[in-house]
Formats: C-alpha cells, structure tokens, sequence
C-alpha cells in the first residue's frame, strides 16, 4: 500500500525507458506511479502500476487531468520523436506549476566505417532516394506517406500492421530487439541498397545501422527534433533519483497542494 503521502507521478510513456522507470519506481513505496499511453501500439509492453491510454486534449486536457488526479511530478519518457505530447507536457507543467523532466535515451554515436547522411526531416530522407533504390525503411506507421510516389521499392518494416503501406513495398509487422545476425540476413536477402533511419537511440533497434556499416550500405538518418526547454536526463536512474528526491531542492517544490 502506498501512503498518503505518496510522491505522486505522472510517466508518459510509450517507449522501453518508461516501463524500466515504472519498474524501477514499483520498489520503492514513496511513489505512486501512473503510465500514461497514447494507444497507437495494439499490445504495448505492459508497465506496472497504473496505466492509463489515450490522448488528453491538447496541453489544456493534460492540465486538467495534472490537476484532477494531483500529480506532484511528471516525467516525460516518450520518443525522441513524439513532438506535440512534449511540447503539451512543457505547456501544461508550466500553467499547472507540476515539476517536468525530460527522460530522452542517448542518440546514437557515428561509428568508423558508418556512411550516415544526416538530414531533417522524413521528406528531406525521401529526396535523397534515387528512384531505382532498395530501401530499408524502419520508421513508424505515420512516417510512411513521406515515402509515396517516389519510385523506389522499400522494405518496411513497423511495430504493428499499417492500415496502408508503400505501393511499391515489402512489409514487416516485428517489434525489437533486433539481432545483427538477423538485420544482415535480411538486408541481404532483399538486396537493400540504402537504409533510412530516423535517430532514436537505443539498442532495440541498433543492430540495423551495425549491420549496414559491415555491409557497406549508406545510411540516410533522420535528425531529432530539439526538445522543449527544461531540464533533461538521458538515463532510468537519474529519472528516478529526480521522482524520489524529496523536495529540500526548490526545483521539486515548485507545486502547492
Ligand atoms: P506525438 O505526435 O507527440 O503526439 C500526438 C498526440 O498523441 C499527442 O498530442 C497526444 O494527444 C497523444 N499522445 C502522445 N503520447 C502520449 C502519451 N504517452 N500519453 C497520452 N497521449 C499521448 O506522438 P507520436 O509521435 O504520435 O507518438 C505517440 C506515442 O508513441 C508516444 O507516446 C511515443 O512515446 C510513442 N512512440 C513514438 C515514436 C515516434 O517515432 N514518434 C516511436 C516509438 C514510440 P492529445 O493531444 O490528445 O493529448
């Protein structure tokens, strides 16, 4: 049981970091913790603690929601990718005096031998496509209309079935972690000539950069967007020292019951 004087805190989640904070936040009885998912994944990995799944409405929905359930903190752990939920997070903190962190995963690191073309945007990555390419694209199920009417023949690969795919395609329902063996196999066995990637970091889905750097292949990789302002963590356990500190720091104290 949790006691009522619980740290109570808000994880948006939706990414491998929000489920090891959950878990890391289940052992230690001063928190109480609830997940918050958008509900794009059909079977998302499931965290423990209390998860709740849809949007909020906008950073007023999710001022609201702060102040209806009286979250004292909030972590925002979701992709390095999910813009609007961050910038809603920074609006609705700020407006509900709720203390924010930023938990983004570190990016990945160009290696010797890596041939990465970085660009920013999705559509800027489908420019540089010549029109007779093979083309691994590993994005989200949004990201592929970028993609359309280019010419090219793609691998897609995304973590549930899209309602549409590329015309021009080869599609893949498989969610990480991803084995280089397996990465090579398949770049390989379809004859793949370039790779786009957006940069999310992590290892779940790594192995197919290592895989095309032993491969030759270039890379076309998707900047990230910059994160809103306030302060950010790149690990579990420093998101965790941030929840369970109680507040003798002033950044932590910042909201009034
Ligand atoms: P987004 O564009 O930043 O957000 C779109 C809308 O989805 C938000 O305005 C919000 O709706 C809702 N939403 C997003 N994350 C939410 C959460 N954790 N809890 C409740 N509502 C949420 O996000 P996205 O890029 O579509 O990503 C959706 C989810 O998938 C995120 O949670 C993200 O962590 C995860 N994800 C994204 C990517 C990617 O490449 N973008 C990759 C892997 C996982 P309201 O405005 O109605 O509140």
């Amino acid at each position: 049981m949790r006691g009522a004087l619980a740290i109570r805190a808000l994880i948006l989640g939706g990414t491998t970091e929000a489920v090891q904070l959950a878990e890391a936040c289940a052992a230690l009885p001063e928190l109480e913790i609830t997940t918050s998912l958008a509900g794009r994944t059909r079977a998302p990995n499931a965290p423990p603690g209390a998860v709740r799944i849809g949007g909020f409405g906008g950073a007023g929905g999710l001022e609201r929601y702060l102040r209806q359930q009286a979250i004292d903190r909030l972590v925002d752990a979701t992709h390095p990718f999910a813009v609007r939920i961050g910038r809603n997070a920074e609006q609705a903190c700020r407006a509900a005096g709720v203390p924010r962190l930023r938990l983004l995963r570190p990016p990945w690191q160009r290696r010797p031998g890596d041939r990465w073309t970085e660009v920013d945007s999705l559509a800027e990555a489908a420019r540089l496509l010549p029109s007779s390419a093979r083309v691994f694209l590993s994005v989200g199920r949004s990201d592929l209309e970028a993609f359309a009417g280019g010419g090219q023949w793609f691998l897609v690969r995304t973590v549930d079935p899209a309602e549409r795919c590329l015309a021009n395609a080869h599609w893949l329902a498989e969610r990480g972690p991803f084995r280089v063996e397996d990465e090579l196999a398949l770049l390989r066995a379809h004859a793949i000539d370039v790779v786009v990637s957006k940069a999310s970091g992590g290892e779940a889905t790594y192995a197919k950069l290592a895989a095309a750097r032993q491969l030759g292949l270039p890379v076309i990789m998707v900047r990230r967007p910059p994160p809103p302002p306030g302060p950010v963590v790149d690990s579990v356990a420093a998101a965790l020292a941030w929840l369970a500190h109680r507040p003798a720091d002033p950044a932590l104290a910042g909201r009034s019951t």
